[in-house]
């Protein structure tokens, strides 16, 4: 018997743990994980026709326009559907407009899958300071996540995975933070109003922790009694 296909859908500020948890997810528990961050990040480094629209948008932390993402998430999934079982979207649906066309998307095309809301909660202050110590892997198919005191020497870290340059990323600056994280602010409310609206729970994980904490808990949440 087939296993019962369930999407995650992580929604939290900027910096709140969402990419860190969703990489735990992958390795460990052999989820897929689509992060629109990400997929924008690898059409500007491929310097496709996209990238070049959204590149300014995601330097100055604003958000790409619902249309655009929303093809690419459905192009993803389409090539995704088939092998996999849990699916996580890390950082969509970000817009009322965006949730109402995943949810339209869901119920007409795949109606079996489950759909689970995981509200990361987190205070701005934490979070600013977590993105001012976050370093990612340079390579546009990694791009892991890391960690680290921002006054340490940065020069010298490689990625564990993929052994390419660590940097921070392009719109990791204090203006563009505030920026993100006031769009992030502006729409969650509308978000979760939708969720409740189409009777799907909301599960709030608590993410001022150290990371096996949030497994934990994240684990306990979901019901994942393995690994
Ligand atoms: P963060 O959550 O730390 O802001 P992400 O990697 O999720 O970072 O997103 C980076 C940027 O990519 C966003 O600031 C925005 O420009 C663009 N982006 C990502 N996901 C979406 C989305 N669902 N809708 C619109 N823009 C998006």
């Amino acid at each position: 018997m087939r296993a019962q296909k369930c999407i995650y859908i992580f929604l939290g500020p900027p910096g709140s743990g969402k990419g860190t948890l969703s990489h735990f997810c992958v390795q460990n528990l052999g989820w897929v994980q689509l992060s629109t961050g990400n997929l924008c990040r690898k059409h500007i480094a491929e310097e496709t026709e996209i990238g070049k629209q959204i590149d300014f948008a995601l330097k100055s932390g604003k958000l790409v326009s619902d249309s655009l993402i929303n093809a690419m998430v459905y192009e993803w999934f389409v090539s995704v559907y088939e092998r996999a079982d849990n699916i996580i979207l890390d950082g969509y649906p970000r817009t009322l407009r965006q949730a109402k066309a995943l949810y339209t998307f869901l119920k007409e095309n795949l109606p079996e899958i489950l759909i689970n809301i995981v509200r990361f909660t987190i205070s701005d202050e934490l979070v600013i300071n977590r993105i001012c110590g976050r370093l990612v892997c340079k390579n546009k198919d990694c791009q892991a996540i890391y960690f680290q005191d921002p006054r340490s020497d940065q020069s010298k870290n490689v990625c564990k995975l993929c052994s390419s340059e660590l940097g921070r990323r392009n719109d990791d600056v204090m203006e563009t933070i505030q920026e993100r994280l006031q769009t992030y602010h502006r729409y969650e409310k509308d978000l979760l109003d939708f969720y409740n609206t189409v009777n799907l729970e909301t599960k709030h994980l608590i993410v001022e922790k150290p990371l096996n904490e949030v497994v934990e808990d994240f684990k306990k949440l979901v019901g994942i009694n393995r690994a």
